[in-house]
């Protein structure tokens, strides 16, 4: 893909799944990414490391960038030469405002490239069982603005041709005018009891949905509170929808789920939560980065051969520890004769991958354990070789020391903060669109009340469930000042979604 070129790219409408092959090859390969509320945040993990992400939506301490604002950063990132990725809910050209920002860089000579999307026209009443034809009921259909006030004289869609032109009509950004536009269509030939479905937030574990007649619609829609967005779907292809409502069937449905591991890992559990119906959001709050010095582990790989056992305790540990030894210019034969122990089964199954059979895995997953499990296994001065993170637990070097061995803990990576996408993550926590948050270990919690502090301060996290990996992240959650809800009670990710799925009644 190109640089000093703009490509405008339907995010499709909201659940991240519905993007185009091509869409997401645009957001990995992006220098900058500019985007707004109606793009799934979801889909910007996929954003290099090094992209710059704008956010030009509604922030609690910014306002709105205005569209010639927004035309006018498109303009001045291509020129100083980046790959610029616009994102845009559902399709770019579908009441997107694609067609101006297009015409503006067509204006100033800036080459772009229009990657369609899927449009929440079709999809949102798809996610709420509604197929817009159906050879039964109607075989055409209309996507209309509904931002136009009807009672305005000067409007420009003709209500009189419009209300019959096509057997089910859709109307998007039409919430402020639902009772205007009811009337038009009633007055204009559509039955009152013309079956109408509202969809709100479609293809998102928050969809809601409301079913009633053209003449009952508009109140009804007051007393659930619908608003925009949301998709007004009129025609009898609504009915459809006792027999054919699927999404909100699964046992996540509602549930949009903060899941706050690091990058490298924030994608297995999140599937997890997608697996089940749910929506994760991804925070990676941890990155994973090279230590300051890798002289203690370099001086360890060098003498790998006088320890008798090697003790992973994350699978990053291991990543990076195999990772340093090809550097040094090693690979695993130089762990013959060592063993191993690995902290948990996903760390064990990860060193399984990478041709290594593990001698030792503890009956519970956290360093008591773990010390517990190896006593028995070390003769005194025998050597342990401990590689991992820099913020880890002493616990289990004093436990180990005590067990008489020497042990070498020598750090393998560091974690460190990612703000990334803290922003519009802060907003969906204060709107209150996130409904769980998710610990998988105590860096997490900790770099999670470092970003959001003022928001753990004001005690906007009251309405939020929080779950956690197990103790030792409870322990770290409740000192920061958060409640813990759910507790895993086997400490891997399998475990805590097992906790969740508990709590919400379905296991
Ligand atoms: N380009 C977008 C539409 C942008 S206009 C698309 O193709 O989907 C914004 C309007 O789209 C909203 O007012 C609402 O009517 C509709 N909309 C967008 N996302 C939606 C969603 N997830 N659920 C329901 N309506 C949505």
């Amino acid at each position: 893909m190109q640089k000093g070129k703009v490509y405008l790219v339907g995010a499709g409408p909201g659940d991240p799944g519905l993007i185009t092959k091509k869409g997401l090859e645009c957001i990995r390969q992006a220098d900058v990414l500019v985007y707004d509320r109606l793009a799934s945040p979801r889909l910007l993990s996929y954003a290099r490391e090094d992209a710059e992400i704008i956010y030009v939506g509604k922030t609690p301490a910014k306002h709105t960038l205005k569209q010639d604002e927004i035309c006018s950063l498109l303009v001045e990132k291509a020129f100083t030469g980046n790959m610029v990725v616009r994102l845009k809910g559902g399709d770019p050209f579908v009441f997107g405002r694609g067609g101006e920002e297009a015409e503006v860089l067509a204006d100033k000579g800036i080459p772009f490239e229009i990657v369609p999307g899927v449009t929440s026209a079709i999809a949102a009443p798809a996610y709420a069982g509604i197929p817009i034809t159906h050879r039964d009921h109607t075989s055409s259909f209309a996507v209309i603005t509904g931002n136009e006030d009807p009672a305005k004289e000067e409007s420009s869609i003709k209500w009189d041709k419009v209300a019959t032109s096509a057997g089910t009509l859709i109307f998007l950004m039409g919430m402020s005018n639902l009772q205007a536009i009811t009337e038009q269509l009633m007055s204009n030939g559509r039955p009152k009891d013309e079956p109408v479905a509202l969809v709100r937030w479609g293809t998102c574990t928050n969809q809601k949905v409301v079913t009633g007649t053209l003449s009952d619609i508009s109140e009804k829609a007051k007393e659930y509170g619908m608003e925009n967005p949301a998709v007004i779907i009129v025609g009898d292809v609504v009915r459809l929808r006792e027999k054919l409502n699927w999404f909100e069937k699964q046992p996540l449905f509602g549930t949009r789920v903060l899941v706050t591991r690091s990058r490298e890992q924030a994608s297995s559990f999140a599937r997890l939560v997608e697996e089940y119906g749910g929506e994760p959001v991804e925070f990676p709050t941890i990155k994973i980065v090279a230590p300051l010095d890798y002289e203690p582990l370099d001086r360890a790989i060098e003498n790998i051969s006088s320890y008798r056992w090697i003790v992973f305790t994350s699978a990053n540990g291991v990543r990076k520890f195999l990772e340093r030894l090809r550097c040094k210019g090693c690979d695993i034969r130089s762990l013959y004769g060592l063993k191993i122990c690995a902290i948990g089964p996903k760390t064990a199954e990860l060193l399984l991958n990478m041709g290594l059979a593990v001698d030792l895995i503890p009956e519970e997953y956290i360093a008591e354990a773990l010390a517990k499990g190896l006593e028995k296994h070390i003769k005194p001065r025998d050597r342990v070789l401990l590689p991992r993170a820099d913020l880890a637990r002493k616990k289990l070097v004093e436990l180990l020391e005590t067990a008489g061995a020497h042990v070498d803990e020598v750090i393998a990576y560091r974690t460190v903060i990612d703000g990334r996408n803290s922003e519009i993550i802060k907003e969906m926590l204060i709107d209150g669109r996130i409904n769980l948050i998710t610990f998988t270990s105590s860096s997490t919690v900790r770099n999670f009340v470092n970003l959001c502090k003022e928001i753990v301060l004001a005690g906007k996290l009251k309405n939020i469930k929080i779950a956690t990996i197990g103790p030792v992240t409870s322990k770290t959650a409740r000192q920061s000042g958060l409640n813990v809800d759910i507790e895993a009670r086997e400490y891997t990710i399998n475990g805590l979604m097992k906790a969740i799925l508990e709590e919400v009644g379905v296991v």
